[in-house]
């Protein structure tokens, strides 16, 4: 029998975390989890290093008191993250945290030569061209494990020669079919009652901004290396086609399962291979119409703006995803609208110079700099 593939997972308390975890429960005998990180969740990653007799862990919230023993190696802080990624040895990098303190781990993983299996498409958003360069000059394959990406990766199999057109199927969240002002007035409580996926807060809340497909249109031109012209997306309520690939002699190619992110989470696991888990996922005479539906960009500004930011240099992609994200967090704690977020959004791009940048110094100071202009910006809000 082949060794075990050894596996670090980064934001293994978290919801994708999670589903990675339930896969490899499943065939433990294949896998061994060596390292893990979590933010504050302590107790679940005690939980998880006791289960699968993890040896090294890193605890990123400076403020969470970790207990002694709680296993054989612990690093602190998001330096910490890196330092595992550096010292230990494994075969796949899980990255499934949200935001983008995990860069640098990222970074020094493809520098080692490991696989990275890609959760946080904001790594992608703000530094693409570094990360998709890296893995190129060194072998590295990137297996995407968001749904859409990870479709098309089925479809493609890393060879991106003969793509004519990526179609990013979107479940169009809680929203799509409703009035520009019914949306604009949602509250937290609805927005987060998804009606097809069970996932994290804040990438429901981007679901039903459609600002998850947009930031999923910047992962897809760097993931793929094409142009955001050959990006469409469609609105699919039933969730069950993830995406699909047009290619230049007119077939198109499709993926589809239930859904749920731990088809994603397998296909990336076993890859190349794949496991026989006999068992029966879709029952075709019992799925949905599979419909598809052009999305109202007027309705969805969001998404809008970051095709245009897409075809944009990296400072815009920069302040997309940081003001996002601040305006997202406010949505949460009930300072201000869903309508508020794509305003917030397009205030901060209106203040932004087109500029890329060659240092991951530098990406993270401006992400730290569109940050706080972020949260000046959406002081007016509230
Ligand atoms: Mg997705």
């Amino acid at each position: 029998m082949n060794r075990k593939k050894r596996i670090i997972i980064l934001g293994a308390t978290g919801s994708v975390g999670t589903t990675v975890l339930g896969e490899i429960v499943r065939f433990r005998e294949q896998f061994e989890i060596v390292g893990i990180s979590c933010h504050s969740n302590i107790e679940r990653a005690e939980t998880i290093i006791r289960d699968f007799s993890v040896r090294a862990v890193t605890v990123t919230d400076p403020k969470i008191s970790v207990p002694k023993n709680i296993c054989g190696t612990v690093f602190r802080g998001t330096d910490g993250l890196s330092a595992m990624v550096e010292s230990l040895e494994y075969d796949a990098l899980v990255v499934s945290m949200a935001g983008v303190d995990g860069l640098r781990s990222v970074l020094r993983a493809i520098e080692r030569g490991k696989t990275i299996i890609l959760a946080s498409k904001e790594i992608l958003v703000i530094a693409g061209e570094m990360v998709m360069s890296l893995a190129k000059a060194k072998g590295v394959a990137i297996l995407p494990l968001d749904s859409e990406h990870n479709a098309i990766f089925q479809c493609t199999r890393g060879d991106n020669r003969f793509i004519k057109r990526l179609w990013l199927t979107a479940s169009g969240g809680k929203f799509w079919d409703q009035d520009l002002q019914t949306i604009g007035r949602a509250t937290v409580a609805e927005v987060l009652r998804h009606p097809k996926w069970s996932m994290g807060k804040k990438i429901t809340v981007d679901s039903s901004t459609m600002a998850n497909k947009g930031l999923e249109i910047i992962e897809t031109m760097h993931l793929f290396d094409v142009e955001p012209a050959q990006i469409e997306v469609a609105i699919h309520p039933s969730c069950t086609v993830h995406s699909l690939v047009e290619f230049c002699d007119g077939s198109f190619l499709a993926q589809m399962s239930p859904a749920s992110m731990k088809y994603a989470a397998r296909y990336c696991l076993f890859y190349p291979e794949r496991v026989d888990v006999q068992e029966q996922s879709l029952d075709l005479f019992r799925l949905d119409e599979l419909q598809f539906f052009r999305p109202d960009l007027e309705k969805f500004p969001c998404l809008k703006w970051a095709m245009e930011v897409a075809s944009s240099k990296q400072s815009k992609r920069i302040a997309y995803n940081a003001a996002n994200e601040v305006a997202v967090t406010l949505f949460l704690e009930e300072k201000i609208t869903l309508g508020a977020i794509p305003e917030i959004i397009w205030n901060a791009l209106s203040k932004v110079e087109d500029k890329n940048y060659a240092t991951v110094e530098e990406i993270l100071a401006v992400d730290q700099m569109a940050r706080s202009r972020a949260k000046q910006l959406a002081r007016r809000f509230f």
